[in-house]
């Protein structure tokens, strides 16, 4: 069993596309572990996205988290970094396969609905970012 973390972005909360997605993930064999609705403050916001602070879009990046609240989730299940990365599609919405989440509710690179740590390793160290060992079920 892996655990992931995954986070409906402001874009898609905005879009009230919440409920669609958990269905994704809830009828492709990952279980939600932990879940909650938050406002991430501009330095949760770098800290998270710290890996990408050199790149160009880093502060549009940023400015579009804090945009509005996110949902923060710990997804559990067999493979389930892997298997949450195959649901999202690609990071370009317009290059995502069809029937994935960002084909599906993603308006842009940017703006692409959903978040997945992307290894075993990230997905441990953004879990603890967000929750406490007791919050996860
Ligand atoms: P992910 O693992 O598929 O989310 O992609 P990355 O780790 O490469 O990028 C992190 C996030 O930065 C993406 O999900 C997008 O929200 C954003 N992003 C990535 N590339 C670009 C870009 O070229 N321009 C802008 N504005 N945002 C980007």
């Amino acid at each position: 069993m892996e655990q992931t973390l995954s986070i409906i972005k402001p874009d898609a909360v905005a879009n009230q596309t919440i409920g669609k997605i958990i269905e994704r993930f809830e009828s492709n064999h990952l279980r939600i572990a932990a879940m909650k609705k938050i406002q991430l403050s501009q330095t949760q916001a770098q800290d998270f996205y710290a890996i990408h602070k050199e790149r160009p879009f880093f502060n549009d990046l940023v400015q579009f988290m804090i945009s509005g609240p996110v949902v923060v989730m710990v997804l559990e299940g067999d493979n389930a970094v892997a298997r949450n990365r195959d649901l999202m599609g690609a990071t370009n919405p317009k290059e995502a396969e069809k029937g994935t989440i960002r084909a599906d509710f993603a308006q842009s690179i940017e703006a692409n609905a959903i978040h997945g740590s992307d290894s075993l390793e990230n997905a441990k160290n953004e879990i603890a970012f967000f929750f406490k060992a007791e919050e996860i079920l």
